[in-house]
This record gives C-alpha cells, sequence and structure tokens, in this order.
C-alpha cells in the first residue's frame, strides 16, 4: 500500500538524510562499534546539515517545524541504514521536547543553539539500580539549600551517558511526596561531584554509549530546574508518548527492512537444487510477515499522522510501542532462520539487527508496561 503520509518536502528531506549516513555516518560506523561510541564530530555535522532540533524555534537555531513527519523519516532511514548508534531521535524527540516545552527563555537562551548546532549533546536519566519501571523507586535526591540544590544519587543505563554536556535528571525533591516529589534537573558537564561511571558492555547497539552517572554533593543552581518543582511526573508521563512512538517507529521500519532484504536471500539462496523461494513453507514465512508488516504500517502511520495533529494520546502510543517492536522481535528471529548459518555471522545485517533489535521491547517502557497503560485505561 502507498504510504500517504508524506509530502514532497518529507521525501526531500529522506533524501538529504541519507546521503548524510552515506557521507558521515556508515565510512565510520564500522569503528565506532569497535570504539563503543560515536565522533563528536558526526553530532556537529548532524547539526550543519540541518538534522538537529528542526522543532526548535528559529530564533535558537532551529528548524522551526514541529512536524514529527521529519523524525520519523530520520528514525526510518537510520533504521534502515542499520546505525542506532547514533542517538539524533534521542535527542531530537525524547529530550528536544522538554527543553522546547518546559524551559524558561533564560534557559532556552543558554541551552538551545548547541542543542541546534550538536555542540551540547543530551541525555535523560530517569533509571536507577533500583528502580527502572517503577519510577516512584527513585533515590536520587536534592536538598534545597537556598539558591541551589545538592543532589547526591546514581543512574544507569543512560543512553548517551559518556558523550552528554547536559544530562535532564530525575530527583526527588519532596522525600514523602511519592510520584508528585519529584523534578527535572539538569546537570551540566563539568559540574564538581558529577560523574561517568563504565560505558556499559551491551550485546548491541555497540556504537552507542550507555552509562552509569553518580552525583555526589552536586551543588545544581535553581535556575536549572526544569519544570514546575515537584513536577517531573506529569512533564514525563506528557512527553512520553512521544519517546514511544520514536521507538515504534523505528521498530516497523527495522521490520520492514529485514523481510525486504530476506526475501531477496531466499529467491538467491538455493537447496536441494532450487531456490528456497520455491518452498511453501519459505513462502508462508514471508507471506504472514509481509501481511503483519502491512497491517502495523497503517496503524503506525495513522499514530504518526495523529501525533503531527497533536491528537495522539499515551493509550494509543503504548499500543503502538509495544505492538510494534514485538513485530520488530519476531520479524528479526524469523528472518535470521531463514538466513540459515549465514544469519548467525555479524557481516551479515541480519545478525547486527538482531542484537542491536532486542532492547526495543525493554527501553522506553517494557512491553508489560506498555500494556499495564493500556489495561489501566480500560478497567481503571
Ligand atoms: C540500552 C539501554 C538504554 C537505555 N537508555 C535509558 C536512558 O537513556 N535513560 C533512562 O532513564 N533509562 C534508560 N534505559 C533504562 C530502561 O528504560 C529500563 O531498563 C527499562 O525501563 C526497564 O527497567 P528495569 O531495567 O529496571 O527493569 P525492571 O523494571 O526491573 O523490570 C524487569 C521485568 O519485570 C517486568 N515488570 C516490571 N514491573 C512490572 C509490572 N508492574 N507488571 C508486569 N511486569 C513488570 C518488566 O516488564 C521486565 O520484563 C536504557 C536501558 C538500556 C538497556
Amino acid at each position: 500500500m502507498k504510504r500517504q503520509i508524506f509530502a514532497p518536502e518529507h521525501d526531500a528531506f529522506r533524501a538529504t538524510v541519507r546521503s548524510f549516513l552515506d557521507r558521515e555516518v556508515l565510512p565510520y560506523y564500522d569503528q565506532w562499534e569497535k570504539d563503543g561510541i560515536v565522533s563528536r564530530d558526526v553530532w556537529r555535522a548532524a547539526g550543519k546539515q540541518g538534522l538537529l532540533g528542526f522543532a526548535v524555534p528559529e530564533e535558537y537555531g532551529g528548524g522551526g517545524t514541529p512536524d514529527f513527519r521529519y523524525s520519523a523519516v530520520l528514525a526510518e532511514e537510520f533504521t534502515r541504514a542499520g546505525a542506532p548508534g547514533l542517538a539524533l531521535g534521542l535527542h531530537n524527540d525524547i529530550i528536544g521536547p522538554y527543553l522546547t516545552s518546559l524551559a524558561t527563555d533564560e534557559q532556552k537562551r543558554r541551552w538551545l543553539p548547541g542543542f541546534c548546532d550538536g555542540t551540547l549533546i543530551t541525555a535523560i536519566a530517569m533509571t536507577e539500580p533500583g528502580a527502572g519501571s517503577d519510577l516512584q523507586g527513585i533515590r536520587t535526591h536534592a536538598e534545597d539549600r537556598g539558591d541551589h540544590w545538592v543532589l547526591n544519587g546514581s543512574k544507569t543505563f543512560i543512553s548517551n551517558g559518556i558523550l552528554a554536556d547536559l544530562v535532564v535528571v530525575v530527583a526527588k525533591t519532596t522525600p514523602d511526596g511519592g510520584a508528585h516529589g519529584l523534578s527535572l534537573l539538569v546537570v551540566e558537564r563539568g559540574m564538581d561531584g558529577f560523574e561517568r561511571g563504565r560505558n556499559l558492555d551491551k550485546i548491541g547497539q555497540k556504537a552507542q554509549d550507555t552509562a552509569e552517572l553518580f552525583f555526589h554533593d552536586v551543588r545544581v543552581p535553581k535556575e536549572n530546574l526544569l519544570g514546575e518543582f515537584n513536577g517531573a511526573f506529569v512533564h514525563l508521563m506528557t512527553n512520553l508518548a512521544q519517546e514511544r512512538l520514536s521507538i515504534a517507529v523505528s521498530a516497523i521500519a527495522a521490520a520492514e527492512h529485514l523481510l525486504e532484504i530476506t526475501t531477496e536471500y531466499v529467491k538467491e539462496r538455493e537447496a536441494f537444487g532450487r531456490p528456497l523461494a520455491t518452498k511453501q513453507h519459505i513462502r508462508f514465512e514471508i507471506a504472514e510477515m509481509a501481511t503483519e508488516c502491512a497491517v502495523t504500517r497503517a496503524f503506525l502511520d495513522r499514530c504518526i499522522e495523529d501525533h503531527a495533529n497533536g491528537t495522539l494520546d499515551a493509550v494509543h502510543a503504548s499500543m503502538a510501542k509495544w505492538w510494534a517492536t514485538e513485530l520488530q522481535k519476531r520479524v528479526t528471529d524469523r528472518c535470521l532462520q531463514l538466513h540459515g548459518g549465514y544469519g548467525y555471522m555479524t557481516e551479515y545485517p541480519i545478525a547486527r539487527a538482531f542484537t542491536d533489535g532486542r532492547i526495543q521491547t525493554i527501553y522506553g517502557g517494557t512491553t508489560e508496561i506498555m500494556k499495564e497503560i493500556i489495561g489501566r485505561s480500560l478497567l481503571g
């Protein structure tokens, strides 16, 4: 089915992203995988190319187009290229909205120009060693000392954790406040007592730096409170829908792409004197996956359109997230099986997609938590 959500300007943007990937990302990607981190140069190149902050107002150096379809194009192309390590989506779609919607004018002037030109790389730190799905278990806390906060605690699994110059930290600011005792504090590179731990050794997405962060008596000025005091929970709930949609967008793009390359593979690979594609089992596998992808694509494109129009709710974003990422997991596994032993070799894109993609049902809210959100909306 022909997709109907994009206009010629989105197609032009897609061509720009593809040429950026060919020029600035793919030639270096294997090295970044070995290094466990991408270069800072590629962030600056992304800024120059207009791939950062396209939703940020032009007066701060952004693109001034809060149209989520540009984000969708970026996510789709990075997924097809097999380059999830350069986390532009995290920066643009997950952290960007906190800065554009919650920052004061003074904070915007301080942070947004660097956000857009690639000199200020961002991260968001919610998860702790003892609190992931259940954010009410957060122990990182900040004490009010008049003109500043004193922040103590630790976070883990933080994407861009090593590269980040600005980290939005979820911290307890009212000890017995439960979900309504949390605030967002912005910690900046170089603040005394802010330390990075290990760049964590993951099974996939090796070029993406994922790290532990430690805060020992970090003095965070009051000017670095983002949004409302004790308002973090509401801010997170507002912004998590876009995070979930972004992950779903990359999930369906991955499933479609892997199905495409596997379809080509089974046409060429022969067994028992004939191409694999002539066997009924293989044909049914491809037919089933193509059907599941097509049905999912229709729902996802509707979600993208709704979000571009400001009408996507948290429940439908959760449906998109768990469904598309579980589909990605199933399709990746079946496509790897159809590659036989070659599917297990890292030189084949399907092998890396298998390990890179496995995280998708976990971060941004697990499949189980997505179902909880949907169930709660239906059953109370
Ligand atoms: C590569 C990577 C990058 C990440 N990036 C970031 C980041 O940038 N910032 C950040 O803050 N975090 C990040 N995370 C953390 C991620 O969001 C959490 O790992 C995730 O939310 C799950 O939390 P957890 O690991 O503590 O698992 P747990 O919460 O301990 O869950 C373990 C299992 O129990 C299930 N479970 C939990 N509660 C329930 C329930 N009520 N009902 C049924 N099942 C339940 C879960 O679904 C899961 O299957 C990242 C993680 C990884 C691995």
